[in-house]
């Protein structure tokens, strides 16, 4: 009798055991299909002893359906995938979701059929298909796809689709990769990246776990130094994986790396297709796909011949997944090179504290480069306080900024404003009542978005046309902004200098690879004089020809008063900062603050970023916070607010008393609404020595709340909302 223990895609359900029917090879980590009542799942055969399941009698098994032709899950994968699940305290099959993450992958088909224009336009033109008209465009994809693009139903696509309009092609989803070639345009590297490089090729060589944090300046090169290393693992016919923070980021490094490679890798984020996801997963999994860059799902990929793992930004707090399973890509990633065996590379220009304490005491090896490449300079920053250089009434520029925004104008170079709030104006109220627009289902203010015409919630979504008069006293026309976002921001620069051209870059107008690449090339064509951005800005891009980079508000990141507020806008300044003067031309960088004096802009205009984060460090480790300490985050939520709160004072009680552990709570959280639910929060502080998931794992299994109730463990959180 032959049978296995099968983890199946269904994070309900513990694992179950199958009888193999004769003629089948499976062994761990093999991916299966199994019955389960009428239904089949996907699943992963899985070592007996490393997984409890319920003793069934071989009499009552039911046979595997099918065993998919294609390599089985490696050792070191799996064994991250139980890391995961036990450590961030999720569901082991909702980790293990994310490695088979294109289920149409699974099965070997080679064609998927897409659908696109014919350029025919149908006799019958309803809005709704003059509508999908416009919006697919050079589009092409699955029915639902182009639907969800034109925001029409799939019914008024396959209504094209009988009309002529839309006509159907089958696509290749087997085809292989192009190879990128280590040869082909390798740069000359300065003596200090050259031996950061040969440092880096060294480990490749060694193929043994070895962490690098590899800390320079902004444009100091660091991408030219571990693209060495994905060299030499191309050399070894090794997989690389380059994980980036942002999707927006995936265009400006395509078009570098082909440069370097002759070819692009093999990108991997959610803005794929399905036909491109199905392609790129296979590649991955049989290891063709030789260099891939992707946002953090990559990083559970079935790679079977990984070699490298660079982790570019590596102080981003957007590898912190906050949804599902929520795991920090960069700490992960570390725990995958660890089990596989391999170096990893932590790029950033402005490490984490928490980097910085493992190379402080030796567990990374850090490799720093001091100067900016080339001729290249770092930009001259200065604080500019509001308070002794206003802006008038109504503005958000101060003079100093505006007059070197006019003399950069006047050079013909490039601007750049930065203000880290989308939209036109975060509060919109009524001047004759006082009345604020707040979400209906979160604690947060309504954002006015000018370019759209809509008040819009930035936690659920929530939208709305702004209203003709005020809903609480009628008055009309009575709606006044408050505050500036990037669009009241681009406003006042328009009404400043009639003739720029200017450009928003936030989410809202970047929202995939296309776009950003539409951008670069306005940037880089010079059709774009001043930008004003988001955070989506301070990041990857390279514009020789942006010398002025002014901050609207450095004191709005430290409002919020998180443990890594003032680390956070120090980055955020730090990395912006290092958009200026990227070229042959010197950078300047002016920094807008009511508080000129605070520790933060000190660091920033002195260059002194070393006594910034000593007396960070030190004020973490006092309050043994992260990385001296550990906490955790425990949420429950429901849209019953009796129910939230009980469940969570029920937990509160049951609290076990341990050692070197104190909880703080339940209290409302900061977003005490949020998507309609009432949300309250307990936080556990604890030392770094206690295995705190252990204790937090016994004292909720011991607990039983009402069905409408959730709660959610968030290990290691960075959002404290
Ligand atoms: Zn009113
Ligand atoms: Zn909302």
């Amino acid at each position: 009798m032959n049978r296995c223990r099968v983890l199946l895609l269904n994070a309900a359900l513990g694992p179950l055991d199958y009888r193999v029917p004769h003629g089948m090879a499976v062994g761990p980590g093999s991916i299966v299909l199994a019955p389960l009542g009428p239904r089949q799942l996907t699943g992963v055969v899985w070592e007996p002893e490393r997984l409890e399941a319920e003793s069934v009698g071989d009499n009552r098994l039911r046979p595997l359906i099918q065993a998919y032709d294609l390599p089985p899950l490696a050792d070191p994968l799996r064994r991250l995938i139980e890391w995961t699940a036990d450590y961030y305290l999720a569901p082991i099959a909702a980790v293990l979701r994310m490695s088979l993450a294109s289920a149409s992958a699974l099965d070997g088909g080679r064609t998927v059929t897409e659908y696109r224009l014919t350029g025919l336009i149908p006799d019958r033109l309803s809005p709704q298909r003059a509508q999908a008209l416009e919006r697919i465009g050079e589009r092409q994809g699955l029915v639902r796809e182009l639907a969800t693009a034109a925001d029409v139903s799939d019914g008024v696509i396959r209504g094209l689709v009988k009309a002529g309009a839309i006509e159907a092609v089958e696509v290749s989803v087997d085809d292989p990769f192009p190879l990128p070639d280590p040869d082909h345009d390798p740069p000359e590297l300065e003596l200090a990246q050259g031996a950061a490089a040969q440092r880096l090729v060294q480990a490749v060589q060694a193929a043994e776990f070895a962490p690098f944090l590899l800390d320079g300046v902004t444009g100091s090169g660091k991408t030219e130094v571990y693209f060495e290393a994905i060299a030499e693992s191309l050399r070894r016919g090794r997989q690389t994986l380059v994980l980036l923070p942002e999707i927006a980021l995936t265009e400006p490094f395509l078009k570098r790396f082909a440069a370097r490679f002759g070819h692009e890798p093999v990108a991997w984020h959610s803005g794929l297709r399905q036909s491109q996801r199905r392609r790129a997963w296979r590649a991955i999994a049989t290891g063709q796909a030789k260099v891939v860059v992707g946002a953090r799902s990559s990083l559970f990929l079935p790679y079977p011949e990984l070699g490298l793992i660079v982790v570019d930004e590596a102080h981003e707090t957007s590898f912190k997944q906050e949804e599902g399973v929520q795991y920090h890509a960069r700490d992960v990633a570390v725990m995958r090179a660890k089990l596989e065996g391999l170096p990893i590379v932590l790029a950033s220009a402005t490490p984490a504290i928490e980097s910085r304490q493992m190379a402080e005491i030796g567990v990374y090896e850090e490799l720093k480069l001091p100067d900016r490449y080339g001729a290249a300079e770092l930009p001259d920053m200065k604080a500019v306080d509001l308070l002794a250089d206003p802006p008038p009434r109504g503005r958000w520029l101060a003079p100093t900024l505006v007059n070197a925004l006019e003399e950069t104008l006047a050079a013909g170079e490039q601007g750049l404003l930065f203000l880290n709030r989308r939209g036109y104006a975060p509060l919109t109220l009524c001047r004759h009542c006082g009345h604020r627009f707040q979400c209906p289902n979160c604690t947060a203010w309504m954002v006015e978005h000018r370019l759209v015409r809509r008040l819009a919630c930035h936690h659920c979504g929530h939208m709305m046309p702004p209203p003709a008069f005020c809903p609480e006293c009628r008055e009309e026309d009575s709606l006044v902004a408050v505050g500036p976002g990037v669009e009241r921001i681009a406003d006042e620069v328009r009404d400043l200098f009639p003739e720029a051209r200017v450009a928003i870059v936030t989410s809202d107008t970047i929202w995939s690879p296309a776009k950003a690449a539409e951008f670069v090339a306005r940037m880089e064509a010079g059709e774009i004089d001043i930008v004003v951005g988001t955070q989506l800005v301070t990041k990857g891009y390279h514009f020789p020809n942006l010398t002025l980079v002014g901050v609207v508000d450095a004191d709005l990141g430290l409002a919020g008063g998180d443990l890594r507020a003032a680390e956070r806008s120090f980055q955020q300044i730090a990395q912006v900062a290092g958009r200026a003067g990227r070229g042959e031309k010197p950078g300047r960088v002016l920094v807008q603050t009511h508080d000129p004096s605070a520790p933060v802009i000190g660091a920033l205009v002195s260059g002194d970023a070393e006594s910034f984060y000593a007396a960070e460090t030190e004020a973490r480790r006092d309050a043994a916070m992260p990385p001296f300490g550990r906490l955790a985050g425990i949420i429950v939520s429901s849209e019953d607010q009796a129910e939230a709160t009980e469940t969570a004072r029920l937990i509160g009680r049951a609290a076990p008393r341990v050692d070197n552990m104190a909880v703080f709570g339940p209290a409302p959280a900061p977003l005490a609404m949020l998507r309609g639910r009432h949300r309250m929060r307990l936080l556990v502080h604890a030392a770094r020595s206690l295995d705190v998931q252990a204790v937090i794992r016994d004292w909720l299994g011991g607990l039983a709340w009402p069905r409408g109730v959730r709660v959610a463990v968030d290990v290691d959180p960075y959002s404290f909302l």
